[in-house]
């Protein structure tokens, strides 16, 4: 493994002016001015910011990069798009969606995002996908922390073979146990799923991670159910609630309640902007309702809010491009946080708080740590995600594994010519 050193960067934290020493695939030194070693890469930072790599707490990488495949989402519902899976689920072969994952692990790795949670569909009895996205985990451990929730599309107690094929799936190595109680028959099942999913993970000693009341119902509650499970099992600061859309839609204090509950449990919430505010308000006509959660309601009280992808190019979502910036960038107009501190928020929503939802430990730039993290032609975070700024370098173990020219433009106008600078 080489050496690296990085001058001049710029850290989340405001801290400006420092020098990042790698060695050994771990970060070694950090200070002013430090001295290369004999035969070290350097990087001139040039102020830009140094930040850990992205990480992704919500995605699908069973169906990433199949738009098309065998019809586009005409009503653009989610309800169309969980029965346009089911037509192409049958046609799926192993190496189809191993080519798709690694390409999509591609994309990833050139937009710094180096450690992502995807759920994976359990309710083929063929069990293809887990197969695949096991396989498509080991290939890419060098670079990309790939992290596999066993997910009942279908519903666990809905489609017949769900359970016992989730308990294969956890059997064959994924990490995580997923549940969708919002998609089962009645809010009775929905409920009768968290319960028995919860069990599940506390009896193996897993993670959970639902997607929950993902609708525009207000009445939907099963986040509530989430949280007394969490609690009743001692499986606090394990549970994640991905989506929770209906909590946009419920009452007032109804939700002063749950919150809460929630924060006492310590359950993370996961909100995935691009695809909430495309699928949520599809039954609306004006005014026609945002459907995300209800993020900074969520942060003040203390819970740990993570922004996920979710979906790329698939029957839910037609663009995308593995870019955490732009999730950053939406999450930030639909919950209107535009103060300063919230715009902060709004990157660590795609860094440190997504990396405390998966559990990653050695996440973050500090000496000791392995050298990995991502340097963006931005000055601070708020700019990197007005900008959704260029990734100059991604390092992983001390190594440059993908770099992107800076962004440049010049302007030719009668009389004068200039380079831009985009910032202020
Ligand atoms: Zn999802």
């Amino acid at each position: 493994m080489g050496v690296l050193l990085l001058r001049n960067v710029s850290f989340t934290d405001g801290r400006t002016g420092l020098d990042v020493l790698a060695q050994g695939g771990r970060i070694a030194d950090i200070g002013t001015a430090l001295a290369a070693p004999e035969g070290a890469e350097i990087i001139e930072g040039r102020g830009c910011l140094l930040s850990p790599p992205f990480v992704d707490a919500h995605f699908h990488m069973d169906a990433t990069l199949s738009y098309g495949l065998p019809r586009v989402n005409e009503s653009g519902t989610l309800l169309e798009g969980i029965a346009l899976w089911g037509e192409l689920k049958p046609q799926l072969t192993q190496d189809a969606l191993v080519e798709r994952a690694m390409r999509y692990c591609d994309w990833a790795v050139a937009k710094g995002l180096l450690a992502i949670r995807s759920h994976v569909d359990v309710c083929d009895d063929r069990l293809l996908a887990v197969e695949a996205l096991l396989h498509v985990k080991q290939r890419v451990k060098p670079y990309i922390d790939l992290q596999l929730v066993a997910f009942p599309q279908d519903g666990v107690l809905r489609s017949p073979t769900a359970l016992g094929n989730l308990q294969r799936a956890l059997d064959m190595g994924v990490d995580v146990v997923g549940g969708i109680p919002h998609f089962e028959r009645t809010m009775a099942d929905g409920a009768e799923s968290v319960r028995l999913l919860c069990e599940l993970a506390a009896k193996r000693g897993l993670m959970v991670d639902m997607h929950c009341d993902e609708s525009d119902d207000p009445l939907s509650r099963h986040i509530e159910t989430l949280a007394f499970h969490t609690q009743r099992l001692g499986l606090q600061g394990r549970v994640t609630g991905s989506h929770l859309t209906s909590m946009h839609s419920m009452d007032n204090y109804y939700v002063s309640k749950l919150i809460p509950l929630i924060a006492e449990a310590r359950v993370n919430a996961v909100a995935n902007p691009l695809i909430n505010i495309t699928l949520q308000g599809r039954h609306d006509s004006y005014p026609k309702r945002r459907g995300m959660t209800r993020v900074p309601e969520l942060m003040a009280a203390g819970v740990n809010v993570g922004f996920g992808h979710d979906c790329v190019m698939d029957p839910w979502y037609s663009l995308g491009s593995a870019d955490m910036l732009e999730v950053a960038h939406m999450g930030l107009h639909v919950a209107q946080m535009t103060s300063q501190s919230q715009m902060r928020s709004c990157f660590d929503a795609v860094t440190v708080n997504n990396a405390k939802v998966l559990g990653l430990t050695d996440y973050g730039i500090e000496v000791g740590r392995p050298a990995n993290f991502v340097l963006l032609q931005a000055r601070d975070t708020i700019e990197a995600i007005r900008l959704r700024a260029t990734r100059l370098a991604v390092v992983r173990n001390g190594e440059v594994i993908a770099r992107t020219p800076a962004a440049t433009a010049r302007i030719e106008l009668s009389g004068r010519s200039s380079d831009i600078d985009w910032s202020l």
